[in-house]
């Protein structure tokens, strides 16, 4: 069987054109490495620009307990806070349940999901061949990148980026506690930064983004916390007060913000396969999100024979990528300059207290506007 498109990774992006395209009544396969449910390193905010979108393939977040967001904290690694409304709010989300969400709205639609590790792709002039690991082949039209930040299939390709050494590891863990329901906070330490917000039945997401130099002088991730994070007296605070609900955190490595392709051997990359945002600015998903949609959008138009060729439809998609998310892509590469200095930091939040409405300015610059059409 030859499908009209093949996605390959059913993560955020992954899912969203594989519930787009289905409805849409055409032939989808996504092959995904791991099963369903499962969590993930991630911040678990979602902006709200998402949402009429989301709601428009059928996906309703609050229908698995999203908590709405509509304020945020940021401090200094000293402690100093300045707190602000969110210019267009958001919500909390695991990713347990979100991508559980959307798969089983795609299965629904009749997209066929397999579990599989995709090891090799290979474009055959009109045609892409997908081989998994354990040998079995694929055959689609189309192929969608959506494996995330960093995958084996950018070494088969030869990305320029994974030649590129990256300094970054993430950890995440769900916490029982108080926390407020409405707010996303994000408290600095010496050599990263550190999500806070509520997800589902009450649990409190605590994620980190850290430079490797810092924590590899540390023995442990708990000894990481008392040294480092916890010199921020708000970390310190949530670490003492609130209780794990993972038995033990979960952490990655290798994260990378360098610029990629947006297609690459004729594969269309979609959310982090495509590029990156420091996840400081808490618009990856909306990203991925995002990007799903104008991919989606554009196959559909091209299967009603909108399109001629091939070729147009890798141009039209290139140049709407970069026309929606290089501001964003920029404006977060600018801030991650600015939180990496802590001398900056305890100097600027204060500022920013002075002048309140900078700071929503500066959120305004890492994300969009609402998006709805399908
Ligand atoms: C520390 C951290 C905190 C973050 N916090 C936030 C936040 O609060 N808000 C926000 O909006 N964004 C946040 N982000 C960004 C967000 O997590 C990503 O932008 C988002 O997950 C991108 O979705 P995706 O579908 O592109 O990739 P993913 O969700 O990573 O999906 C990729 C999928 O591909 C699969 N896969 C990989 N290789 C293969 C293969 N060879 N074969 C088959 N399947 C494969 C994987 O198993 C995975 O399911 C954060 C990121 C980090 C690192």
């Amino acid at each position: 069987m030859v499908y009209d498109i093949l996605v390959i990774g059913g993560g955020l992006a992954g899912l969203v054109n594989a519930v787009h395209l289905s409805q849409a009544g055409l032939k989808v396969l996504v092959l995904e490495k791991n099963e369903y449910p499962k969590h993930k390193v991630c911040g678990e905010y979602i902006s709200n620009e998402v949402l009429p979108y989301l709601k428009s393939i059928d996906i309703d977040p609050f229908e698995v307990g999203a908590t709405s967001i509509e304020k945020f904290a940021l401090s200094s690694p000293q402690g100093t806070q300045v707190k602000t409304r969110l210019p267009l709010g958001g919500f909390g989300i695991s990713r347990f349940s979100l991508d559980n969400l959307l798969y089983q709205k795609a299965v629904a639609n009749g997209c066929k999901v397999v579990k599989a590790t995709v090891e090799k792709i290979r474009f055959l002039d009109d045609h892409f061949e997908v081989t998994t690991r354990g040998g079995f082949e694929y055959f689609a039209t189309f192929a969608i990148g959506a494996y995330g930040k960093r995958s084996n299939l950018d070494v088969q390709l030869d990305r320029k980026f994974i030649h590129q050494k990256t300094p970054y590891l993430a950890v995440k863990s769900h916490y029982t506690g108080n926390f407020p329901d409405d707010l996303v906070a994000l408290h600095n330490f010496k050599g990263g930064y550190c999500g806070v917000s509520k997800v589902e039945d009450g649990l409190i997401n605590v994620c980190y983004l850290a430079n490797y130099k810092t924590f590899k002088q540390y023995r442990n991730i708990e000894t990481y916390q008392q040294e480092v994070l916890c010199k921020n007296p708000h970390l310190k605070s949530i670490f003492r007060t609130l209780k794990s609900a993972f038995p033990k955190p979960l952490t990655i490595s290798q994260i990378s913000f360098a610029a990629k392709e947006t297609v690459e051997n004729g594969i269309f990359m979609c959310g982090d396969t495509a590029g990156m945002i420091h996840p400081l600015c808490g618009n990856g998903m909306g990203m991925a999100i995002h990007s799903a949609q104008i991919l989606s959008n554009l196959f559909i138009q091209f299967f009603n024979t909108k399109m001629t060729n091939r070729h147009e439809l890798e141009q039209t998609y290139i140049e709407k990528w970069e026309k929606t998310f290089s501001r964003r892509l920029n404006a977060g590469h600018i801030l991650s300059l600015f939180l990496a200095n802590p001398s900056l930091l305890n100097v600027g939040i204060p500022t920013l207290k002075l002048f309140p409405r900078v700071l929503p300015f500066i959120i305004k610059q890492t994300h969009g506007e609402k998006f709805s059409t399908v």
